[in-house]
């Protein structure tokens, strides 16, 4: 989606999309040459996981004052669990992985990780306990072997290989000219939205963190490599606190805990076949993905 042949009239929305895309991107954040949002507190501690449990309590956000986007979410993710959020497009869902980045600080409410507010942590803290996997992956200008290490710099090229081939993607770049060392990013070898979203598994399942998000980390790829990739991550999720947005709801029916969202607002929460017997919200999304699928 980030294209560099653009008139400049589009520079501006090329910028947001950039911004975006890097906003969701999480890790790098360093990158932007922008004030932060937010500030650590002076002798901010590290944030210290000891289960993983993700707490939000009566979380209200917006992104500018006149506008909420979060109307009071509770939720309480237990440690090592899966957690599905699912709703329409624009119904808060990245914006609450935003806010576990804590790339904006809520509005009213509390955030927590084990207890411990993310207001009162080192960002660098808590960007090292969590793994994001976003909708669009932003590669560096620089080797596949680079954009994979970047999870984790000190892995070694054997750890390399096996997160590239958990993610699908070894066999591909090996195919590359240089294999692990293409170049990669506007001024190298230009990757589909498939090949980046693996790219970006591998560079996660390679951090290995206790907290996972994933945000629909699938939704570039087609069904068979999307089921593939699913075990992978289900596999990396074992014991691990994970939450994950979901755009096909096949992959999440399993999770311990589905979050419906409409607006802002939790409208339904429980599991699978709970859900079901409810006949609402989430029952029409389900029948209606079951339709599209059968079609
Ligand atoms: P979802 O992931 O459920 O599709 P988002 O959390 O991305 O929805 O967005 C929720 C709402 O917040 C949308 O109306 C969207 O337009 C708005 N929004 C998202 N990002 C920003 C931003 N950086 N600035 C202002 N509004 C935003
Ligand atoms: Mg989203």
């Amino acid at each position: 989606m980030i294209q560099i042949t653009m008139p400049l009239n589009f520079l501006g929305t090329v910028y947001r999309e950039i911004r975006q895309a890097l906003i969701d991107m999480g890790d790098m954040f360093d990158l932007l040459e922008q004030p932060a949002e937010v500030q650590d507190k002076p002798d901010a501690p590290a944030l210290a996981v000891t289960g993983g449990q993700v707490t939000l309590e009566n979380v209200g956000f917006g992104y500018d004052a006149a506008r909420p986007i979060l109307k009071g979410i509770n939720l309480v993710v237990a440690p090592g669990q899966t957690v599905a959020i699912v709703g329409s497009s624009g119904s808060g869902k990245s914006t609450i992985g935003r806010l576990l980045f804590r790339f904006y600080d809520v509005n009213s409410g509390a955030l927590k990780i084990d207890g411990q507010d993310l207001r009162d942590v080192t960002q660098e803290s808590l960007h090292a306990q969590i793994g994001v996997v976003p909708q669009d992956t932003v590669l560096f200008n620089d080797t596949v072997h680079y954009n994979i290490a970047y999870g984790r710099p000190d892995a070694t090229e054997d750890d390399i290989i096996a997160a590239a081939k958990a993610a699908k993607i070894h066999d591909f770049i090996v195919s590359l000219p240089d294999g692990y060392q293409t170049s990669v990013g506007e001024r190298g070898l230009k990757l589909s939205g498939g090949e980046k979203q693996r790219v970006g598994i591998a560079r996660t399942l390679l951090k290995n963190p206790p907290i996972l998000l994933l945000d629909e980390a699938t939704s570039a790829l087609d069904t068979q490599t999307e089921m593939e990739i699913q075990a992978e991550l289900k596999a990396m999720g074992q014991g691990r606190t994970v939450i994950t947005i979901a755009h096909r709801l096949s992959t999440i029916a399993d999770a311990d805990q589905i979050v419906v969202l409409e607006d802002g607002v939790i409208v339904e929460q429980g599991k699978h076949d709970e859900l079901l017997g409810l006949a609402g919200r989430y029952a029409h999304l389900w029948n209606r993905q079951s339709e599209e699928d059968a079609a």
